[in-house]
């Protein structure tokens, strides 16, 4: 009976492993459909200035709207995309939209609308040497000026292969284009990267903001990393601010730029346009 039971379970388990196979093979397949479909979009999320609360800039955050399971986070296929190369197209496709979206926003609503626009880079992307022409297209075809955009690659991924990485930044600095650290403070950084890295912004990751406001360690840790970009001359911006407590801290140990659902969630950029038109301060 044992090795009956046993049988059975390994059938299940082939059955399983067979679903999850079909599954990834359809959503490969759906994922390969989507820039070329037309069902990517585009939301943006504002940086704010803490002391006048003004919009600065905002990150393009990539969503895919697939025509059956709805819309999706990046979680939900950037991993994937990640695997199968896909990735570099989703990146190309958000410089692009990116680019145009901020460029049309300036000329209607040269007032209102943020100076900048960052885009994340993966892994895969920043590895390629046409990633430089990738940006230079992007701009160019927009006629967004250089310095409106900033891209973002995370500690982890620039670490990986520091080499690679710094020639590839620099080269998309002589474009004139910003590069950000983004989720500053989760890889396993070693400062010396900041001396070595062309950088012009910090990215300080939200799990040092959880616990912000009932931690002295916390606190004094964040001060700390926000004086060490100031003094390098960065900006920093700090991620996941989630309620007004948080944000009076910030305020009080001198950070200046923040991110976060309680200044403002992602969404569509006409959307966020459209309340900016009413609203200058966004809190
Ligand atoms: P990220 O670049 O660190 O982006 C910040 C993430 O934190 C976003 O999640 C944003 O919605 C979320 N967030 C912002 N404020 C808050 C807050 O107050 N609380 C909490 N809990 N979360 C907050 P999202 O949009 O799901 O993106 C997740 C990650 O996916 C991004 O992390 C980025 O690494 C990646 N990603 C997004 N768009 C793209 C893209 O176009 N290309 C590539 N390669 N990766 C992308
Ligand atoms: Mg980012
Ligand atoms: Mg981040
Ligand atoms: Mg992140």
């Amino acid at each position: 009976a044992a090795k009956g039971q046993g049988k059975a379970r390994f059938k299940l388990f082939e059955s399983t492993m067979h679903e999850r196979l079909v599954e990834r093979i359809d959503r490969e397949a759906r994922l390969r459909d989507a820039v070329p479909g037309g069902e990517l979009r585009l939301h943006l999320q504002p940086v704010v200035d803490l002391v006048d609360r003004r919009m600065r800039g905002v990150e393009a955050l990539v969503r895919w709207e697939d025509p059956e399971l709805g819309l999706l986070p990046p979680a939900a296929f950037i991993p994937l995309a990640e695997e199968t190369g896909l990735v570099v197209d989703i990146d190309r496709w958000v410089l692009v939209e990116a680019c145009r979206t901020l460029r049309n926003w300036r000329d209607r609503a040269p007032d209102t609308a943020p100076s900048w626009i960052s885009v994340n880079i993966s892994a895969a992307h920043l590895e390629l040497p046409d990633l430089t022409d990738h940006v230079a297209q992007a701009l160019a075809a927009s006629g967004l000026p250089a310095d409106c955009l900033v891209l973002e690659v995370t500690e982890t991924v620039l670490m990986s292969d520091i080499a690679v990485s710094s020639t590839r930044l620099e080269q998309l600095r002589r474009l004139g284009v910003r590069i950000a650290i983004d989720d500053f403070g989760t890889g396993y950084s070693s400062l010396g990267y900041l001396r070595d890295i062309p950088v012009d912004v910090l990215k300080i990751d939200r799990s040092f903001i959880t616990g912000l406001v009932d931690s002295t360690r916390q606190r004094d840790l964040v001060t700390a990393v926000v004086q060490l970009g100031h003094t390098l001359g960065l900006r920093v911006v700090v991620e996941g601010v989630e309620d007004e407590a948080q944000l009076a801290v910030l305020v009080a140990i001198g950070c200046r730029l923040a991110q976060g659902y309680h200044l403002g969630r992602p969404e569509l950029a006409e959307s966020l346009a459209g309340r900016m038109a009413t609203a200058t301060v966004l809190v």
